[in-house]
């Protein structure tokens, strides 16, 4: 399968929204083994969109377009789609109901504006796929073998907002799209913590080697690196995996989750364990990761954000003298902070992080990047010295995410 990606959209031109949609829709067409050939960003003009699928079916049978799908005058893509492929648009009963029933149920008896049933209005012949977000329904046109100019092109139009898209794409984009894939690809995803890309990559090459017909893909966040593996054959793929588990072992997080913080609550909740956070560097955002989760509270019960001293001693029981002798960013501190917040909210798991986040509070001694982290798990308590890098965003998302790690390895008995 050749597929294209063209965003539509002024506002992606001018640089007022960034384009996650095509980085949304590239790391799950990657994961179902599908690479695009193609991608290209235009304006809501009929002359972009038109060039741009001009140029998409030189590349690809399959074209991806998001944006563009509402009800309001600029959005145009269906319109100049249907017309650049010779359709008529025409009503759509089944949709028309739809977009009353959801403007009914979130508009609390306001009277809906006409224009908003524009969306029913579907290119004769295209199939529909359903918006549990919104009122533009995505559409898939495909033009069979019998067009005259574009035979056997296949065009899904997805609505711009990414709240839309995503849900979209993976209920029903991606299940089409793996069903359409030939010859089929076998795939996988695993996510790898703790350790770096290239690490991750260099420890892959005797399994490529070993694995003729493997290929694989690396995609590295502040919380793992994602690993690919893609096969034409499914008991290769799997005996790629099996390798793949026995060199990577208790840095893999479970088949089961999507993240770290998923992977950490459900430990946690399998060992009946209760888990609370003092965060100073990271000023919440271990408690937002955990909380991102759905039903993060049968396991968490909260944080204290001691960014200030007097906050440390007064909530978490951090000795005065500790704070004077050795400073709020020390692993004296650290442990404190994560004894006071166990001891304070009860649980038999806390995390806590003091660090110099930056750009500035730096010295020689305590370089920007230094972050103390506390564990207690049961009876253990560690303290960890981190030393981290970049911006002051990535210094605090990778002190969280090292910290959740390292959380999750003690949980495990692996450190
Ligand atoms: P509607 O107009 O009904 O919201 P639509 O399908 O017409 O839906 P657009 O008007 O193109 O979508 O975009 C709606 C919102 O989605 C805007 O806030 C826009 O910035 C955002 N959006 C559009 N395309 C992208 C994209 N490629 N990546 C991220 N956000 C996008
Ligand atoms: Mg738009």
């Amino acid at each position: 399968m050749k597929l294209a990606i063209i965003c539509i959209g002024d506002e992606l031109l001018k640089g007022s929204t960034l384009n996650t949609n095509l980085a949304y829709m590239g790391s799950r067409l990657l994961e179902a083994g599908i690479q695009p050939v193609f991608s290209a960003e235009v304006p809501d003009s009929s002359e972009g969109i038109m060039h741009a699928l001009e140029q998409a079916f030189k590349h690809a049978d399959w074209v991806i377009t998001s944006g563009g799908l509402g009800p309001t005058a600029d959005d145009v893509t269906k319109e100049y789609i249907a017309r650049f492929l010779g359709y008529r648009l025409e009503e759509n009963g089944d949709v028309a109901v739809s977009i009353v029933q959801y403007w009914k149920e979130r508009h609390d008896g306001d009277e809906m504006p006409t224009r908003v049933l524009n969306q029913s209005l579907v290119p004769e012949n295209a199939d529909v796929l359903r918006n549990r977000f919104g009122t533009a329904p995505g559409l898939v046109i495909r033009t069979g073998e019998d067009h005259p100019r574009f035979p056997n092109k296949n065009v899904v139009m997805l609505p711009g907002p990414p709240g839309e898209l995503e849900p979209m794409f993976s209920a029903s984009v991606l299940p089409l799209l793996k069903k359409e894939a030939e010859p089929r690809i076998y795939s996988k995803c695993f996510l790898v913590c703790g350790t770096g890309e290239s690490d991750v990559e260099e420890r892959m090459l005797p399994i490529i080697d070993r694995n003729p017909g493997l290929s694989t893909a690396y995609c590295a966040s502040a919380q793992y690196v994602k690993l690919f593996l893609k096969s034409a054959s499914c008991d290769a793929l799997g005996k790629a995996m099996r390798e793949v588990k026995s060199v990577f072992g208790h840095e893999l997080l479970s088949d089961r989750v999507e993240s770290l913080p998923e992977e950490v609550l459900r430990l946690l909740r399998e060992n009946g364990d209760t888990l609370a956070t003092a965060e100073s560097c990271t000023g919440g955002l271990i408690a937002k990761m955990i909380t991102d989760i759905p039903g993060a509270s049968d396991v968490y019960l909260g944080s204290v954000v001691s960014y200030a001293n007097t906050i440390k001693e007064s909530m978490l029981g951090v000795e005065s003298k500790t704070l004077a002798d050795h400073g709020a960013v020390s692993p004296e501190t650290a442990r404190e902070m994560v004894q006071g917040i166990a001891r304070r909210f009860q649980v038999s798991a806390a995390v806590a992080t003091t660090g110099i986040a930056g750009p500035d509070g730096g010295t020689p001694e305590k370089p920007v990047g230094l972050v103390y982290a506390g564990i207690v798990y049961h009876d253990r308590c560690e303290v960890f010295e981190l030393h981290l890098h970049r911006s002051r965003q990535q210094i605090r998302d990778r002190a969280a995410c090292e910290v959740l790690n390292r959380l999750r390895l003690m949980i495990l008995g692996k450190l």
